[in-house]
């Protein structure tokens, strides 16, 4: 039988997470929030800087990493309930590429100096990082990446292009992939970097997309010098080291717990808007019935993670189990988001600026968002081509 509920010290540690949001963000969350929307993606507005030092204080920027690094060394068990509490208080967290991505690779394969010069400003939010992997022609394929570093005395030399680099515009750093052997076999050419995004020669150029929203960039490198000592782990083994840091894009909690607040607030939106003609809750039975239909899929997305966080607390390492969370959780994401689009009717097809939209546009920037759910972090094409693989065993296609 599946027990879902705490032991002892779990539910000790669950209260005292709650006890820290209820009286340290609790009181901050109407100012955070106003702040937040009026700022830029990315913006980090005074009153987010203060709670994050409330954070900082316990080494809850970064609950996953180990102590000794100046996170919090949780269990498995902690950092679930950790990010349970947190998304269930819709708590913002610092995070990124930095804190989930960055960090535990530096961690990971980072030396001491590295670590010594990079670990802090990530864990202050001073410095802020983005991810050079994609380029035009590679994304699914990413090994066949064509940014090329080539040596020159104690530097590499780069030049290429990245696309769809989210937060560019705003980073300090970036982890770049690019190839330095292009003779050898195209998983084993490669290198993994460090650049310094304000570095002569990086040009970030916006791409605005179809919310109008600034969020990924184009980024150009032309002749930029990166220095020998910040390359991550050894030349030519880079593809390696990138593996590892995308195997820490995992934790899924954290959205399970926002589908199921997305199906309650359209639930309560639909409700308030009854018989107003802008909600089509009471009217319609195929509405009715998609909304159970999310609200069932958001509890199977809640189990998914548990399966996960389950393996993870038994040491082993999920795979095509984070496939099928990644995948279930973003096409279920496009399903309500698609579902508030039929509960309110053409009134939840308008923007932030028009005063009948519901909830300043949240419904229309979310459905036209979603759509990138999809792509992101790996289409669902390739979380489906890793199921079928690694987890059914079947053949390539
Ligand atoms: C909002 C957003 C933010 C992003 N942020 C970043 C970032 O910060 N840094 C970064 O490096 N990248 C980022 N990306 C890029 C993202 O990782 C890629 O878009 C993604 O990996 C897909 O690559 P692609 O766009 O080149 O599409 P392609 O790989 O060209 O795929 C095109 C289509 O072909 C399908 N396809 C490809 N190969 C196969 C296959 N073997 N079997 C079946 N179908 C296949 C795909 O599923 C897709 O439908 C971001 C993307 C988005 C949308």
């Amino acid at each position: 039988m599946v027990d879902f509920r705490d032991t002892g010290t779990e539910a000790a540690f669950r209260t005292t997470v709650r006890e820290f949001i209820g009286g340290e963000y609790e009181p901050r969350r109407s100012q955070i929030r106003e702040e937040a929307r009026r700022a830029a993606p990315f913006e980090r507005t005074p009153a987010m800087r203060a709670w994050e030092g409330e954070l900082a204080e316990r080494g809850w920027i970064a609950p996953a990493w180990p102590e000794q690094y100046g996170g919090a060394g949780l269990s498995v068990m902690q950092q679930f309930i950790f990010n349970e509490e947190m998304a269930e208080a819709r708590a913002p967290r610092p995070g990124g590429i930095a804190i989930g991505m960055a960090g535990p690779t530096l961690i990971t394969i980072g030396t001491e100096e590295q670590q010594a010069e990079h670990l802090p400003p990530i864990l202050s939010g001073e410095a802020i990082w983005c991810q050079g992997y994609s380029e035009p022609g590679s994304g699914s394929d990413l090994a066949s990446l064509q940014t090329r570093a080539v040596k020159d005395g104690d530097d590499w030399v780069v030049n290429g292009q990245k696309i769809w680099t989210s937060g560019a515009h705003r980073a300090d750093w970036m982890i770049l992939l690019a190839r330095t052997d292009p003779d050898a076999p195209k998983h084993k050419g490669i290198t993994y970097f460090m650049l310094d995004m304000h570095s002569p020669g990086v040009e970030v150029r916006p791409l605005v997309n179809m919310t109008n929203t600034h969020e990924f960039n184009e980024v150009f490198f032309e002749d930029v010098r990166i220095p020998s000592r910040h390359i991550l782990g050894e030349v030519n083994r880079g593809w390696y080291g990138a593996v590892t840091t995308l195997d820490f894009e995992r934790s899924s909690i954290g959205s399970a717990v926002g589908m199921r607040q997305s199906v309650d607030a359209i639930i309560d939106v639909a409700k308030e808007h009854q018989g107003s003609g802008m909600s089509s809750l009471g009217e319609n039975e195929e509405t009715r019935n998609a909304l159970a239909d999310r609200y069932i899929e958001a509890q199977t997305a809640m189990m998914i993670s548990y399966r996960i966080v389950s393996m993870q607390s038994q040491g082993m390492i999920p795979n095509h189990e984070a496939s099928m969370a990644k995948l279930y959780a973003m096409e279920l994401n496009q399903r309500i988001q698609a579902t508030a689009m039929k509960v309110l009717g053409l009134y939840g097809q308008l923007g932030g600026g028009d005063p009948y939209a519901p909830r300043r546009g949240r419904y229309q920037y979310g459905f036209m968002r979603s759509i990138a759910n999809t792509i992101e972090g790996g289409t669902s094409e390739i979380q489906r081509n890793i199921i079928a693989t690694r987890g059914l065993g079947l053949p390539r296609g």
